[in-house]
Order: C-alpha cells, then structure tokens, then sequence
C-alpha cells in the first residue's frame, strides 16, 4: 500500500468506531465539475461515513454566488451518482439558507459579538502598512481593527461588512485534534483577527456559512482536503461563541499534479471521467493501495474494507 502519511492518530479510530450517530458530508462548490482531487475528498467522506455506520450528505456551497458556474451543481451530482456515492438526505444548497445565517449572525450582534466594518481591501491593507507591516501579496492578512469601536465619522454611508469580534487573550485560543494531523493550537486573535462573517456585497462567508450549516444538519464529522486545515480553528472558534458543537475533523492529503501543485478548478484541472477508473485512482489517491475490483460497487466495498482497517469500523 502505497504510505502518503495516513496514519491516523493513535485512539482516535477506536473511540469512532462506538459512534453510532455519525453524520458527515460532502460540501463542493459548484464552481466546475468535480476533479480527481475532488474525487478523492468526496470518496474519503463517504468512506468514513459507509465504516462507521453513518449517514453521508451532500451540501452544494453556492454561498459566493459570482464563483459559481451554470449547470455545475448538477454536473458534480452526476458525477457522484455514477461513482456510486448518493447522499442519505435530500441535497441542500447554501443560496437557500440566507434565514440560518441571518439568525447566527443576529446572535452575535446582540452580544457584541460582532460589528459593522467599512474598510475596502485597501484601507485594511494601507492601516497594517501604517502600523509598519511590510504589504503581503495574497498572504492572509490580520485585520488590524480600525472599525471595532465604531466606523469612523464621516465615513460615507454604504452596505457594511460584518466581523467577528475575536476576543482577546485566552478566549481566542484554539486547540483542536485532527485525527491525521494531531493536535493544533491557534490564537485567531493573532492569525486572522476579527474575521468577515457577512461582505459589504450581501455575500454570507464561508466560516459562518459551514460551521451554521455543519451544526443544522448535524454534522459530527467532517472530512476534507487538507487546504481547509487553517480555516478549522476559526470554525471551532465560532461554533464556541454561537453555543454549537464541534465536530471531529479528518483532513485528507491534497491530491498534487506531477509539479507537485495540487490540483483545483482554479489551475484548470479537468472533470474526471466517472466510472470504475476514477474511483480507482481516487482509492490510490486516498493511499487505499490498488483493488482487483472492476465496478463500481466492488470498488466500493474493497475501500470501505481498507478505510475501515486504517480509520475505525461503525
Ligand atoms: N466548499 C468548500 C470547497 O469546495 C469545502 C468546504 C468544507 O468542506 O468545509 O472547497
């Protein structure tokens, strides 16, 4: 079996495998057809949900609408149905949830817990560089607070983000377990600071869309790409501050291109072709070694046998 760093944390697999009320979930934006990377995490949720008895859903993550591509959602749903992967409950969609996030985000404006900011891009960028932080290209930038005791006066009128209010000290501290990873410790005071919630363009953001829409379906594991790692800690922290709880999570190694980038829609990777090959390199991909297995279905129950052995049975 080819090694690309599965090995799960010690424990962890045997206090799953008691845990018959499982829920996980597969969350694509719909930005283009799935690719062999998105195969691969979509598989990994599956099969976690499939060893440990659970119920596997599907969640279309259209929130950042301009993102989104016609005819995707339903190319992806395809795409999933003819490698064998059905979600258990009908698919919900994020552009039907704006009344959930409204609601989370109302909880935290009536405790303070968050605020209206009227800062364009620049100006955060333009307050760090005052504050002598070197202009960072593409890096995730800390918000350096200007409207957290109020939008400055004078500042003319116009839709507002909303922010979190990421409290100070220790309550902006963050450990949490990924079950492949280990433990992780994060003070989002100071990775990200105050993050947006709402944009001033009447987007909701993802961090609240998921961990709003993780709690209402009742999501107890998630399992995704590893390029979501560094958003995690920002999720618990709003579950905590929303009273919601905290799943476990599993972040599956990125699938990378022979360059070594891993692959994404954004870098043009291509829609795989469905069927009993893709599937088969997605168990390769997931470090499930190679089946003799030839269909859909045989693949399937051999990468549930071989994820159970690694991760926990239901
Ligand atoms: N919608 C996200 C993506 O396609 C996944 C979010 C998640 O799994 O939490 O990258």
């Amino acid at each position: 079996m080819q090694n690309i760093g599965m090995t799960p944390v010690a424990a962890d697999s045997a206090a799953m495998a008691a845990d018959a009320a499982y829920v996980g979930r597969f969350a694509p934006s719909p930005t283009g057809p799935l690719h062999r990377g998105s195969l691969a995490a979509a598989l990994a949720s599956w099969l976690d949900a499939r060893a440990h008895g659970g119920q596997w859903l599907v969640r279309i993550e259209d929130v950042d609408g301009p993102r989104c591509r016609p005819g995707a959602e339903e190319a992806i749903l395809a795409q999933l149905a003819a490698c064998g992967l059905h979600a258990d409950r009908p698919v919900i969609r994020q552009r039907d949830r704006a009344v959930a996030y409204q609601r989370a985000l109302d909880v935290l404006r009536t405790g303070g817990l968050a605020y209206p900011c009227a800062c364009s891009r620049r100006a955060v960028e333009e307050a760090l560089v005052q504050r002598g932080m070197a202009p960072e290209r593409h890096a995730e930038r800390i918000y350096p607070g200007t409207c957290r005791a109020g939008i400055a006066e004078g500042t003319p009128a116009g839709p507002r983000a909303w922010r979190l209010r990421v409290p100070a000290g220790a309550a902006a501290h963050v450990d949490w377990v990924d079950r492949r990873l280990g433990a992780h410790s994060e003070a989002v005071d100071r990775t990200v600071g105050d993050f947006v919630l709402l944009r001033a363009d009447g987007m909701w953001a993802y961090q609240l869309a998921v961990v709003v829409d993780d709690a209402g379906q009742g999501v107890t594991d998630v399992v995704r790409g590893e390029d979501l790692a560094d958003s995690t800690a920002r999720q618990v922290l709003l579950q905590r501050m929303l009273g919601l709880a905290t799943p476990r999570y599993l972040h599956v190694p990125l699938v990378r291109d022979e360059a070594g980038e891993k692959l994404s829609k954004q870098t043009g990777a291509a829609a795989f072709v469905p069927g009993p090959a893709a599937l088969a390199q997605a168990m390769r991909d997931l470090g499930l070694g190679s089946s003799g297995a030839a269909t859909v279905p045989g693949l399937l129950a051999d990468a549930v046998d071989r994820w159970r052995a690694s991760w926990g049975e239901g």
